[in-house]
C-alpha cells in the first residue's frame, strides 16, 4: 500500500514495532506489534483490530512480561 503521507514515494510494509502508549498516567511499552511501516518515512499505521487488542491488553494488564528502564529526555 502506498504511503499516505503527501508527496512521500514510499510504501507501507508489515512489521513488528515497539508501541508505546500513554495508559493511565503511565508509560507502557509493548512489544511486537504489527503494524505497516513505511519504507521511506517511517509513518506507523496500525490497523482497528491491533488497537482493539491493544486497548483490550491494557485492560487486562496485569504484570508486565518484562520491565524496561525509562529515560527521560532532558
Ligand atoms: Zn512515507
Amino acid at each position: 500500500m502506498k504511503c499516505s503521507i503527501e508527496g512521500c514515494p514510499g510504501e507501507y510494509e508489515e512489521r513488528r514495532i515497539v508501541h508505546t502508549v500513554r495508559h493511565q498516567g503511565q508509560v507502557i511499552v509493548i512489544d511486537g506489534v504489527p503494524a505497516e511501516v513505511c519504507s521511506v518515512c517511517g509513518d506507523v499505521l496500525l490497523k482497528p483490530e491491533t488497537v482493539r487488542r491493544i486497548e483490550a491488553l491494557l485492560r487486562i494488564a496485569s504484570r508486565p512480561a518484562r520491565t524496561v528502564p525509562l529515560y527521560k529526555y532532558v
